[in-house]
């Protein structure tokens, strides 16, 4: 395709830990909006994030996990999985 000779195609570098990728979700706090890494299960939906009370789940799919943003804010990410 018109490439001069010796040229490499950029291939994707996977990394051979994926821990440290794989499932990672930012979540925006909702008080202040700071980025708050947290891991879910792969394939998993976040529903909602609320600053209040413990959210109900819908189901046995859904889980609410607590998590807290850099300035403290506890709330609870309510995802679906
Ligand atoms: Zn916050």
């Amino acid at each position: 395709m018109g490439y001069p000779d010796g040229h490499v195609e950029t291939t994707l570098n996977l990394t051979p830990n994926l821990r440290s990728t794989v499932g990672i979700t930012e979540i925006q706090c909702p008080q202040c909006g700071t980025d708050v890494r947290m891991g879910l299960p792969a394939g998993s939906v976040v529903k909602s994030v609320t600053a209040a009370d413990q959210p109900e789940t819908d189901g046995p799919r859904q889980k609410a996990r607590p998590i807290a943003c850099d300035n403290g804010h506890e709330c609870f990410v309510l995802f679906e999985w």
